[in-house]
């Protein structure tokens, strides 16, 4: 199955592809590469007077895999500092190194504390699950919620993309990402040509939301784990998407890609631009970890590496259905 193409969705979109395409000494960009940029909000770096945005992102190259191995979220404190998959252009900002979350700790700890089976016995069937989480009072979280906040989307999805947990918003409506960095994540998916009903499974590590968006709690985590686990067994997507530093510590570790000493020092640029092959349950899936989209909101010079991210899952995606 070969990739769609990203079609632009706007106007803007439309024009910063004409743009690109009349400036034959700038860098060149495929049509799909440029779509998707203008998609998410990422105008080529020569549209802009100033030197303070993203770069454009060249080609996503393909890292070997390495088998064996939130404003709106005010507590979301996972930075970016990775070297970008290539060369950000000369005076173009890249983001500095960050010291890892207390929260990363939390999680990996909790995790390994906690095997899945001792805590919870997930509902065999989704329906059944669905309502095993929405109804859960098995830690604080549950009576403090409006609603808990099992996921949406293609029960039989290729892609899954997996949050960290309920902001406001979708603690008021009961479903993934419905904020602002919701809205960023659906311009995302439309890049790729996909809907978040359509081929697309969303879902957070967490299912109700902490209090004022706090971070989650060891107990917390392991709590919800198990609910993750099963999501994945009965979903079995063919990648899975992670965004940001929570879910993809929760993740890396479940799935037994990095050591404990990795997860709790790389900061998430240190984490993203490579498929990993993720153990969960019976599956070996691949994984690709990326940039949170509340974080893309405020560090918009980053979305160009959370483009080569996508493409990267995406040629993953491609390649797991050709093999
Ligand atoms: N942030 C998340 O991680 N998940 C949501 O569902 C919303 C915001």
């Amino acid at each position: 199955m070969s990739a769609p193409k990203p079609v632009p969705a706007d106007a803007e979109a439309a024009a910063a592809i004409a743009v690109a395409a009349r400036e034959p000494a700038r860098p060149q960009l495929s049509p799909r590469h440029s779509a998707m940029l203008a998609e998410m909000g990422v105008r080529p770096w020569w549209l802009f007077g100033t030197q303070t945005e993203a770069a454009p992102a060249p080609a996503p190259q393909t890292v070997p895999a390495r088998p064996g191995r939130r404003p709106e979220h005010a507590a979301y404190t996972a930075r970016a500092d990775a070297p970008p998959l290539a060369a950000v252009p000369a005076g173009h900002t890249a983001t500095t190194a960050a010291a890892p979350s207390a929260r990363a700790l939390a999680t990996a700890t909790a995790l390994a504390a906690a095997p899945a089976t001792t805590l919870l016995s997930p509902a065999p069937d989704w329906d059944a699950l669905e309502q095993q989480i929405r109804s859960c009072q098995r830690c604080p979280l549950g009576a403090q919620r409006q609603c808990a906040v099992p996921g949406m989307g293609d029960r039989r999805p290729d892609w899954l993309l997996v949050g960290e947990a309920p902001g406001e918003e979708e603690d008021r409506q009961g479903l993934p990402f419905v904020g602002r960095a919701g809205q960023l994540l659906d311009r995302m998916l439309a890049a790729l040509q996909l809907q978040r009903t359509q081929r697309v499974h969303i879902t957070n590590v967490i299912k109700c939301r902490p209090p004022q968006n706090r971070n989650p709690a060891a107990d917390e985590i392991a709590h919800c784990a198990p609910y993750l686990r099963r999501q994945i067994e009965l979903l079995q997507p063919k990648i899975v998407l992670v965004l940001g530093r929570f879910a993809a510590q929760t993740l890396l570790a479940e799935g037994g890609c990095l050591s404990p000493d990795e997860l709790h020092t790389l900061p998430l640029g240190k984490l993203r631009g490579r498929i990993y092959q993720a153990r969960i349950g019976a599956q070996t899936l691949p994984l690709v970890v990326t940039y949170h989209p509340a974080y893309l909101l405020r560090s918009p010079a980053d979305k160009a590496r959370a483009w080569a991210d996508l493409c990267l899952a995406a040629d993953a995606l491609e390649a797991a259905a050709s093999s």
